[in-house]
């Protein structure tokens, strides 16, 4: 059912989101455990294509609105939408974020983590990778039926604030499951209106984008996809796909072997 401003998936609508962002799932986590300094961007990117085709699917992203990658890759002071070129050659501490999209069997997936090349963060990066997944958890949390878009948005923006860096306002999370972007939009900062109210059987991509310094985001001008900050502070990306029960969310993005 598509309401007109959030959409209420089926239950077998549901079984195949699950089964795609399982696979989704599934192909980050491989490209968290490849990712190393030495690599190109691209090579990361032809390494998501083996695994999407290996579980079946393919990619959400390519040809979407005309983006030419199978992944998102940004790193450093990219947000979100790098494309894998193979002169951008992963360095150690690089910030590394890869979003993966993959449609299987009519349905879709979508899913972002940030890591850290060659070894653990240290200093701003370790601060920004925490937030960044503090403020996922924190707008997991409030994502239950009967709560409002906007409780999302407000709890992510508190963690965000509390390390002292800024919530991208520019882009958003939005829900997901029989398209890659259907409504509602989530924000993640707080909203002056509730927005839609949390049901049962809707599905979410909640996606907070952390930078250290401006909220503020120019896209490139050479490939128009690329999306940095503005000041040229580092950036760190995290998202998960949850479904809306009674209860606590279920995160249909966590890998199936868990490493974190
Ligand atoms: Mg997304």
């Amino acid at each position: 059912m598509t309401g007109r401003q959030v959409v209420i998936h089926s239950p077998r609508e549901i079984e195949g989101i699950r089964r795609a962002a399982a696979a989704t799932a599934t192909v980050l986590e491989a490209l968290v455990r490849a990712v190393r300094p030495g690599m190109s961007t691209l090579e990361l990117d032809r390494l998501a294509a083996d695994c999407i085709a290996r579980e079946g699917g393919r990619s959400a992203f390519l040809g979407y609105h005309g983006f030419p990658g199978t992944i998102c890759v940004s790193v450093n002071e990219e947000v979100i939408h790098g494309i894998g070129r193979a002169d951008r050659v992963i360095a150690p501490g690089d910030l590394v974020s890869m979003d993966v999209g993959v449609q299987l069997d009519g349905f879709i997936g979508d899913t972002a983590r940030t890591v850290c090349a060659g070894g653990p963060p240290v200093g701003a990066a370790a601060s920004l990778l925490a937030a960044a997944g503090e403020a996922l958890a924190a707008g997991i949390e409030k994502a239950v039926a009967g709560n409002y878009v906007n409780d999302i948005s407000r709890a992510v923006e508190a963690v965000v604030r509390r390390y002292g860096f800024t919530a991208v306002r520019d882009f958003v999370g939005h829900g997901c499951g029989c398209a890659l972007h259907e409504p509602p939009e989530i924000p993640n900062f707080a909203q002056r209106r509730p927005g839609p109210q949390l049901a049962p059987g809707m599905v979410l991509a909640i996606e907070p984008m952390v930078n250290t310094g401006s909220h503020r985001v120019e896209i490139d001008p050479q490939d128009r996809w690329t999306v940095r900050t503005a000041d040229g502070g580092l950036a760190a990306h995290v998202e998960h796909m949850v479904l809306i029960t009674r209860g606590k969310a279920e995160i249909l993005t966590w890998p199936r072997t868990a490493s974190e």
